[in-house]
């Protein structure tokens, strides 16, 4: 099987938008108004500007940038922490490349690296196991964020941790689980959507059944997409065409790596070091009831919080306010007064610039030229 002639495949691409376009318009006419589509995934959001597919689609289908970017949604408070820890003079602070650029508080990681703080960039966590090992005089820190997605990787490295006996090796963990994040947005109800595109990477882990109250409770289609064009393309049509027919039902598009009950295995491992229904703060969200984990008592001797300071000043919520707008859809990126000015990737006012994923780092490298 190949990308080029299976999933991104012209006819293909061509028939989809054919049969797309007049489903939307239809039902755009009868709303009075374009669809209302949220790609909850990050990598969705870009998939969508580095095909083009927004200049194919009709302009009856308008997409909101959805929640899905966990470095978009990192709260400073957490940035914070991984700072204060990495300017210990005992301290590593291992992390994805990532968060290294999240702005917080108090500047961010990589900052703090140019000025002599302890930080590496590390592919895996379970290289943090290696890292520790090795510098058996310092405290080693792996900053673990991130959906359902990475969080199997993050539990099995701490129980790897923990099996190996390695006493210098914590995980600062600020992890965000996807369906209360949506349920939260939902029940906010301060975005107007008709349906929603789900997220491939996540819904592999969590599999497809677990969407039902999308559908049952707050009666939204939503069909769950790959990252190519003809994944995606087959997705959105299964979506129209169940606005059209005035169905609400949770399909799956992606049925090739999406499983109805996810991956069994890493929802194990999740369950067994993380205790899920914690209320938390994300930046852009506020506080979404039940988003939230912390690690479990019989590990918390693995828990970086526990080397934590209580008495530091929690920032609620730093940075512009228009990131927060573009995370729930009010305006999209470059109509922030910020983009392509103050705002870069390569100098990132806010955590949406910073991540390929995040909707204003899309839209500066796909939308060139556009500023409002
Ligand atoms: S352009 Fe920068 S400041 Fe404006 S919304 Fe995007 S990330 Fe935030």
């Amino acid at each position: 099987m190949s990308l080029n002639t299976e999933f991104r495949d012209a006819g293909r691409v061509k028939a989809l938008l054919a049969a797309i376009t007049p489903v939307a318009d239809k039902v755009a006419a009868r709303l009075g108004r374009p669809l209302q589509i949220m790609e909850v995934c990050g990598g969705h959001t870009h998939a969508i500007f580095r095909f083009g597919l927004h200049q194919l689609l009709p302009e009856s289908i308008e997409f909101i940038h959805g929640p899905g970017c966990p470095v978009c949604v990192l709260p400073v408070e957490a940035v914070d922490q991984a700072v204060s820890l990495a300017r210990r003079k005992n301290v590593i602070l291992a992390s994805f490349g990532d968060p290294l650029r999240v702005p917080g508080s108090r500047g961010s990681l990589l900052q703090a690296k140019a000025e002599g703080a302890g930080v590496k960039v590390l592919y895996s966590p379970f290289d943090a196991l290696a890292l520790a090992q090795n510098n058996p005089h310092k405290q080693v820190v792996f900053f673990a964020i991130g959906f359902d997605t990475t969080m199997p990787g993050i539990a099995c490295s701490l129980l790897a941790t923990d099996r190996a006996g390695i006493t210098n090796l914590r995980f600062l963990c600020h992890h965000i689980r996807l369906m209360p994040t949506l349920t939260g947005l939902l029940e906010a109800g301060e975005i107007r959507l008709d349906g929603f595109v789900g997220p491939g990477h996540v819904s592999m882990v969590i599999g497809s059944r677990v969407y039902d109250p999308i559908a049952s409770h707050y009666h939204k289609p939503l069909v769950i997409a790959g990252f190519e064009p003809v994944d995606f393309l087959q997705a959105l049509y299964q979506l129209v065409r169940q606005l059209a027919e005035g169905r609400c039902a949770i399909e799956n598009a992606y049925a090739r790596v999406v499983k109805e009950a996810g991956n069994p295995a890493a929802l194990k491992a999740i369950d067994r070091v993380f205790e899920s229904g914690v209320d938390s703060h994300w930046r852009g969200l506020g506080t979404v009831p039940g988003s939230g984990v912390r690690v479990r008592d019989q590990y918390r001797h693995l828990d970086a919080a526990g080397l934590l300071e209580t008495d530091v000043p929690v920032e609620a919520d730093a940075g512009p306010a228009w990131c927060n707008a573009v995370l729930t859809g009010r305006i999209k990126p470059h109509q922030c007064p910020l983009f392509r000015r103050q705002c870069t990737p390569e100098h990132p006012a806010g955590a949406l610039m910073v991540s390929s994923e995040g909707a204003c780092a899309a839209y500066y490298q796909y939308r060139v030229g556009e500023v409002t």
